[in-house]
């Protein structure tokens, strides 16, 4: 069994889950970097981890496939023999970006098998395994985050699978923090405002001028790096009476105005 509490983020070979993998493993974590497609990219964090001397290894696994999530956490078992923080951050947007109008089944199927029925199946595996090794006296504790979005609190037409997605976390949130709260696991939503990554790329002038017309009271793009802080912060135990809780990392979008 791994000496150093592990952690297991998935969708981290890019954009915000990369950067909590870099974060975990700089505050002492061994980090399982899971990916779908990008295998190089996945191993340049690894890399980058081993390189700063750190432990990680890149996990092939698509969250929204059964299959999947169970040799994801069977690979992970057998690697570092413990889990103690899951980071459900894989997500996609919706596919074609489309009016509500014109939106598919097939796309309202891909955006909800990887963003809420992976993560919650995940979620379920995680808590089996960190209750097994918290009975066994092997950890202590156990920490589940979930990665929403502001598109959680604010309607976008075109994305409205994503927009359910990201809305029932909350819920999924609170539900495995009541039910886990007795194992000994907390349980937190993080939801990141407008963060620079592929993600967001190809909305990139459209977002400048909403963030310079004062969208969101700080001014600025968010970073991955801004998100992957919170995460350690949570995974650290800094805040042991707290479970279910949402966070906002998102320069203040989510207070009304007027
Ligand atoms: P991104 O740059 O597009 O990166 C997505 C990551 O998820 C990649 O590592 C990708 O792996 C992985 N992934 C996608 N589908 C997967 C699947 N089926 N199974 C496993 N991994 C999968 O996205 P991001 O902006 O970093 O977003 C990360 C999370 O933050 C998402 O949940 C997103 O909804 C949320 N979020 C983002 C923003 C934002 O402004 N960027 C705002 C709010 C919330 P490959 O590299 O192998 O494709």
């Amino acid at each position: 069994m791994h000496s150093s509490p592990v952690a297991l983020v998935t969708g981290s070979s890019r954009g915000i889950g990369r950067a909590i993998a870099l974060e975990l493993a700089q505050v002492g974590h061994a980090v399982v970097v899971n990916y779908v497609a990008s295998g190089d990219a996945a191993e340049q964090v690894v890399e980058q981890i081993h390189g700063s001397g750190g432990d990680a290894v890149a996990i092939q696994a698509n969250v929204g496939s059964t299959e999947d999530r169970v040799r994801l956490l069977a690979e992970c078992e057998s690697h570092f023999g413990r889990l103690d923080l899951l980071v459900n951050n894989a997500g996609i947007t919706s596919p074609g970006r489309l009016d509500l109008l014109e939106t598919t089944e097939e796309n309202w199927e891909k955006v909800f098998a990887t963003n809420l029925k992976g993560p919650f199946f995940l979620a379920q595996q995680a808590a089996r395994s960190m209750i097994e090794s918290i009975h066994a006296g092997q950890i202590s504790r156990g920490t589940i985050v979930n990665i929403s979005s502001i598109s959680a609190i604010a309607a976008s037409t075109n994305r409205a699978d994503y927009c359910l997605t990201k809305a029932a976390t909350e819920m999924m949130t609170w539900l495995l923090a009541d039910r886990l709260a007795e194992e000994k696991i907390t349980v937190f939503e993080i939801c990141p405002g407008i963060i620079a990554s592929d993600m967001t790329a190809p909305v990139r002038e459209k977002y400048d001028r909403l963030i310079a017309e004062g969208i969101q009271p700080q001014k600025r793009w968010g970073h991955p790096e801004d998100v992957a802080r919170a995460v350690a912060a949570l995974a650290g135990g800094a805040f042991p009476f707290c479970t279910g809780q949402r966070i906002f990392i998102d320069g203040g979008y989510h207070i009304r105005r007027l």
